[in-house]
């Protein structure tokens, strides 16, 4: 897996950079390191190498979404450093069970994407406005129902799983980049997605990283591009919960 160090505190771990990248990322805090999303299937063995570099165990594994991409070693891991917590969303902790039932409150979007069943099962449940160590959890749905975003409260760089991508240009979830359309066709609700967009596009960020592209510093008026954009394609927005 590709390295980056994107701050002290903030490195980034990519799969297949070049072809297909897949972003997860370890979180530096006193007490051990904080990995966001897990990657496909078979990066265990190099998300562990990595935090071994650090010099600090994986003390938490916190998920965004449910999604393949990102929940895919998920029980390698669990299984490699069994007493690190599993922090996963509420809403998004169903489907890790299995369990593929909308709410009769949200819009009846079909579900995209890649949805495997793990047997790890959290330790905690995740709703917006958490805490983990410095990170906190900010809702962001629309790609999934219960997507999250991570902010940490040090230097609000934001963690942004697929809310947006950067590969390929800055999107907002479920706009089609045609060089990189992949987030887009797994994107469940795209008005929702755009609701989330404008949401984390206020929190003053000085950071933005993302599941699938590069990280961007200052990204605020790239932000901007892409959320007038993504309104372009929904004129009229009536998101679930707005
Ligand atoms: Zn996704």
């Amino acid at each position: 897996m590709k390295t980056t160090t994107l701050t002290a505190t903030l490195t980034q771990l990519t799969r297949f950079p070049r072809l297909f990248p897949v972003n997860c990322y370890l979180v530096r805090e006193d007490d051990g390191l904080t990995l966001i999303d897990t990657a496909i299937s078979g990066s265990a063995p190099a998300i562990l190498a990595a935090a071994r570099r650090l010099g600090a165990p994986i003390a938490r594994i916190a998920l965004t979404h449910a999604h393949i991409d990102h929940v895919g070693s998920l029980d390698a891991l669990h299984a490699a450093a069994p007493d690190a917590e599993i922090l996963v969303p509420a809403r998004e902790a169903r489907f890790l069970a299995g369990d593929m039932s909308l709410d009769p409150t949200e819009p009846q979007s079909k579900l995209r994407g890649g949805w495997p069943t793990c047997t790890t099962r959290p330790t905690r449940l995740l709703r917006p406005g958490d805490r983990i160590g410095s990170l906190e959890v900010v809702a962001a749905p629309g790609h999934t129902p219960g997507h999250v975003a991570f902010l940490d409260t040090r230097d609000r760089a934001l963690i942004a799983g697929d809310a947006f991508q950067t590969r390929a240009g800055i999107a907002v979830s479920g706009v089609v980049r045609p060089l990189f359309p992949f987030p887009a066709m797994a994107t469940w609700h795209k008005p929702t997605a755009l609701v989330s967009a404008r949401a984390l596009r206020a929190l003053d960020l000085t950071l933005l990283t993302v599941g699938h592209g590069n990280a961007l510093v200052s990204p605020l008026a790239a932000m901007d591009q892409a959320i007038a954009a993504a309104a372009r394609q929904e004129p009229t927005v009536a998101a679930h919960g707005a």
